[in-house]
């Protein structure tokens, strides 16, 4: 499940980040992930929060904050969001087409939604 190979190296590289400092445990992780990496986000926090166990990352908040996908239009030099027919589309990013909401063209290419950033994690330092 893409999910879980996503979550276990998101919680490998947090534990690896913190090896060296004398950490208590991870109080919060928060994360950047575009919508063109087609995660599912519950599923991705449910992979965290079990792969999480027994390390020091256990029980800590997991914090998702949702790219938006962006194109640039080759046509017409568009820049932004693309719209959505529905809020349950979902899209199939192997040969990327969307059309572009100013002038209908699809020579598009995507400029962003495909992030996946660890922005930051919060710790509790040993006292
Ligand atoms: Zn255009």
């Amino acid at each position: 499940m893409h999910e879980f190979s996503t979550a276990q190296s998101i919680i490998d590289t947090v534990i690896e980040a913190t090896k060296k400092l004398s950490i208590e445990k991870i109080i919060e992780i928060n994360l950047e992930i575009g919508e063109f990496t087609l995660l599912n986000y519950s599923q991705l926090r449910f992979a965290l929060k079990t792969l999480a166990k027994n390390t020091v990352a256990e029980g800590a908040k997991i914090n998702i904050k949702k790219l938006r996908g962006k194109i640039k239009c080759l046509d017409c030099g568009y820049e932004g969001v693309i719209r959505k027919k529905s809020s349950t589309d979902h899209y199939l990013i192997i040969q990327p087409s969307f059309q572009c909401p100013r002038c209908k063209s699809a020579k598009t290419d995507i400029v962003g939604g495909r992030e996946m950033n660890i922005k930051n994690i919060k710790l509790k330092l040993k006292e």
